[in-house]
């Protein structure tokens, strides 16, 4: 019997899918996977049938009344990941299936060739491999089912040539693959290398394409033409077929966490695509996230080690500088005068380094001229309007947000006091671009930072300056950090690693060990000494400091659970954040106390819950974004089931909720700000 009843996910704010009957003409092709148009309300709306019934329902049903012809069958092992993504994150179903399309329609799409997404390149062959990249592809090659590896390999060992010799033996058996990267190690050079190798069989997709280029791609890739797709996080919404591997590479990027709408975890969510389409996962890091490595070290994940950079190449020499103790011993001849910013040692080097013609890389995590601007008279600093936060200066007089991007003019004279006694405070890429043009007036300088690097084309213009010799000394944030890889650059300075050991995030100390290691693993890959990297800091004690010394990784990251384990933290425990958000102070406070008491209720009426923790509420670090107000409150579980459940009951119909206010769930949160 032909089925009557159609249960379609609209894309629309619904939690579940809606009933829906079917003109005559269009009932009998009805399947699950296919999309259709729909009346909603007073519109149409697109949604994708989930499911097919002979029950009624309780209420007039209105027609499914045409399908979605150009758009293809969405396939089960798409659909059984989309399902849980939506009840993991806690997100529409519809709105979900909806970001899956492209934005334009399929015709007329290759009417003329679009080649700026795939770069030109000269074909290149396997290379034979290291003793340690054979042990762990051979690992990887006789596993077809679904299996997570986690692929530890120092910075330079290789990694990308195993996932290159494990792509082609998933093309060789018929099967397509999935690599994701950080948006911003998606550049051209990385696309060079797989396209160089597999030239036609590479779609790429991240979010700087335009609407024809990604629906190009996205075509490509769904008509079978393409059988790689390399993308940034976005990319896994790429219904793609047939899939024989995934590659996480970087996987302990948290920029794979997308902090907007659907709050996902592009690692975790990664894990569960390659569950349903019963294929093997690689997560690759030279510094891999602890909730990987304790799934490593508890058996879940087969744990793949490369300790040595590829031709016996050394690892680069870290030295760390206490900046402490600077001033005793910086006598500098010929009255240089360095800045307050700048060790002896490493201002040598630099020099050094520019005399032998070798690139050089300093690092700071904070862009601008100084952090702050201050009245010295009465103390007050210059906020934000619009958010809890003081604005950053740059250049001379410019004041910017980094949260809303509001600026001002710096005034002349304090709005509270009048008096004229400003001062600028702190350290940014701007001021240590202005003291090394200073110190080095022949050097060729770049700086890279998002006032700088607007986008991928100036990020590629800068990539090209480096690898034709244009730039001495590239100064940048972490934005340069990641994946990169220049020939002549030898010499690395993080200016000051204590960027980010105090702010309120359990995982302060992790960031900084990672951040540590990837810069220092961007020197000296081409030479034979490993090059030097210089890490400025006034605490020479932390932890994150002393073991990317030696590149200790397992030392810390045993450290750093330990500590995590009796926290509860995880990847011991689990953690889901409500936000909480008003257009008002007085709504987010109603806000928060009703929450409060519900999840009070909920625990004292239900036995079960007695093991979720409930922290808070309370105001968040950051208490006002774009002059909305925000407090939140925290869960802590070690069971995942039991905290999915308790977070479900706590949101409930979202019908308590006072006027002008709404409440975000993120369920394992990166960002607690
Ligand atoms: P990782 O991703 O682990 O940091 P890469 O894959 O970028 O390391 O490799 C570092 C460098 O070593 C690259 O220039 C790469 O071409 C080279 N390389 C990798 N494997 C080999 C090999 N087996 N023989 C020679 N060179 C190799
Ligand atoms: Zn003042
Ligand atoms: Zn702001």
């Amino acid at each position: 019997m032909t089925p009557q009843y159609f249960q379609v996910a609209v894309n629309a704010p619904l939690s579940g899918a809606l009933t829906y009957t079917a003109t005559q003409n269009v009932q009998s092709l009805l399947s699950r996977g296919i999309s259709v148009q729909v009346p909603l309300g007073k519109r149409m709306v697109s949604g994708v049938i989930l499911d097919t019934t002979n029950e009624a329902g309780a209420f007039e049903l209105k027609d499914i009344e045409t399908i979605n012809e150009e758009l293809p069958l969405l396939h089960e092992a798409y659909l059984q990941w989309v399902e849980w993504m939506a009840k993991y994150y806690m997100h529409p179903i519809g709105q979900i299936l909806a970001s899956t399309f492209p934005p334009l329609k399929k015709k007329g799409r290759s009417q003329e060739p679009l080649n700026s997404v795939i770069p030109e390149v000269i074909p290149s062959k396997d290379l034979s491999l290291t003793q340690e990249q054979d042990i762990c592809l051979q690992q990887l090659l006789h596993v077809e089912q679904f299996q997570p590896f986690l692929l530890h390999g120092v910075t330079g060992s290789g990694k990308t040539e195993v996932y290159m010799q494990l792509l082609k033996k998933t093309l060789a058996r018929g099967k397509s693959a999935l690599i994701l990267v950080p948006e911003i190690s998606l550049t051209p050079q990385l696309i060079q290398r797989f396209a160089s190798r597999f030239k036609d069989q590479i779609a790429v997709i991240h979010s700087h394409l335009t609407p024809r280029e990604k629906t190009q791609q996205w075509w490509s890739v769904i008509d079978g033409e393409k059988k790689i797709l390399i993308g940034a996080r976005s990319a896994l919404f790429c219904p793609i077929k047939n899939l024989g591997v995934i590659i996480v590479d970087e996987e302990h990027e948290p920029s794979f966490k997308q902090e907007e709408k659907l709050k996902y975890h592009a690692r975790d969510a990664s894990i569960v695509l390659a569950k349903t389409h019963n294929c093997p996962i690689v997560l690759g890091s030279a510094t891999p996230s602890l909730e990987s490595w304790q799934n490593a070290k508890a058996g879940k994940y087969q744990l793949l080690q490369m300790k040595n950079r590829v031709n016996d190449r050394k690892m680069p020499d870290v030295e760390i500088i206490d900046l402490k103790s600077k001033k005793d011993h910086d006598e500098m001849p010929n009255s240089v005068d360095l800045p307050f910013w700048l060790s002896k040692p490493l201002y040598l080097a630099l020099q050094s380094n520019l005399e032998n013609k070798w690139q050089s890389a300093l690092f700071l995590n904070r862009r601008g001229t100084a952090q702050m601007a201050l009245c010295t008279s009465c103390g007050s600093t210059f906020e934000c309007p619009n958010c809890s936060i003081s604005l950053t200066l740059h250049g001379q007089s410019h004041l910017v947000c980094h949260y809303c991007d509001y600026s001002e003019k710096l005034p002349e004279k304090c709005h509270h006091c009048e008096s004229g006694d400003i001062e600028k405070i702190g350290l940014g890429t701007e001021l240590v671009e202005n003291d090394i043009f200073r110190l080095f007036p022949h050097a060729k300088i770049a700086r890279a930072d998002r006032d700088e690097i607007g986008g991928r084309k100036d990020l590629e213009e800068l990539i090209e300056n480096m690898e034709s010799g244009n730039i001495d000394i590239l100064i940048g944030t972490q934005m340069i950090a990641k994946g990169l890889d220049f020939p002549k650059l030898t010499l690395v300075g993080l200016v000051l690693a204590d960027v980010g050991f105090n702010l309120p995030d359990f995982r302060a100390t992790e960031r900084s060990f990672q951040l540590l290691t990837q810069v220092s693993g961007r020197a000296g890959r081409h030479v034979d000494d490993g090059g030097k990297v210089f890490i400025q800091t006034f605490n020479p004690e932390h932890p994150s400091i002393v073991y990317s010394k030696d590149l200790q990784y397992e030392l810390f990251a045993d450290m750093e659970l330990r500590e995590r384990q009796e926290l509860l933290y995880p990847p011991f425990g689990r953690l889901a954040l409500f936000r909480l958000i008003g257009n008002s102070n007085d709504s987010v406070e109603e806000l928060a106390t009703k929450t409060a008491l519900r999840a009070d209720h909920l625990k004292k009426s239900y036995t079960q819950y007695e093991p979720v923790q409930v922290l808070g509420p309370c105001p968040a670090p950051i208490v006002k974004i774009r002059n909305n107000y925000r407090h939140q409150l925290l869960l802590k579980c070690p069971e995942p089931s039991l905290l999915q459940s308790f977070c479900y009951q706590l949101l409930g119909d979202t019908k308590w909720l006072p006027a002008g206010t709404k409440v975000q769930p993120d369920i394992d949160p990166v960002s607690m700000l």
